[in-house]
């Protein structure tokens, strides 16, 4: 499988951890995605729309021989199978699957942006991300990803809430 995809998930409806959880194994029940590396879960603050409860964000990294479009149809399947609604945007959902990048691929369709757009100013995406690739760069950026949670605001609304099995990433909250 060619191709390597990071995808974000987020939840805040509902039995949370159990979308989480499902997604994943949906994802790696699909013959052509195999999912490699799991971010610890964080607890997150809503931004844009402020008035809902709080997330949990996490992000994957996957092996896929699907196309970009394709994974994308596959992650709006599984959010739809999982119970998601589309009435608020930016509100409350059961599940969200965002693919921030795939491959070293730049692209730019209606249906389709990635790197995913405002990735690299939320630290509930940036901190997963760095915890399984410290040294990640993105393909439209020079500097690595690490240098923009220097400049993030949003960073105190993101706490641990479920770490992964042995691995200090609290050190990546508090440098
Ligand atoms: P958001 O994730 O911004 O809250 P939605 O989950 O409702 O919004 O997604 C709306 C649309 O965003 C999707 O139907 C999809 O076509 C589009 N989209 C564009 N780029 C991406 C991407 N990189 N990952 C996931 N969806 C994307
Ligand atoms: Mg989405």
């Amino acid at each position: 499988m060619e191709n390597k995809a990071y995808i974000a998930l987020g939840s805040n409806m509902g039995d949370r951890f159990g979308y989480l959880t499902q997604a994943i194994i949906l994802l790696e029940s699909h013959e052509n995605i195999a999912v490699e590396n799991t971010s610890s879960i964080y607890e997150t603050d809503p931004v844009g729309f402020t008035d809902q409860d709080q997330f949990l964000n996490m992000a994957i990294q996957v092996r896929t021989s699907l196309g970009p479009v394709e994974l994308l149809d596959t992650c709006l399947e599984i959010e739809l199978k999982l119970g998601r609604k589309r009435e608020i945007k930016w509100g409350p959902r059961t599940l969200d699957l965002d693919i921030l990048l795939f491959s070293h691929e730049n692209i730019e369709t209606e249906k389709l942006t990635i790197p995913h757009p405002r990735m690299s100013e939320r630290a509930f995406v940036i901190l997963p991300l760095l915890e399984m690739d410290p040294n990640l760069t993105l393909p439209n950026m020079k500097e690595p990803l690490k240098n923009c949670l220097l400049s993030i605001p949003d960073r105190e609304g993101v706490r641990i809430w479920k770490q992964k099995n042995g691995e200090d990433v609290f050190a990546l909250i508090e440098s």
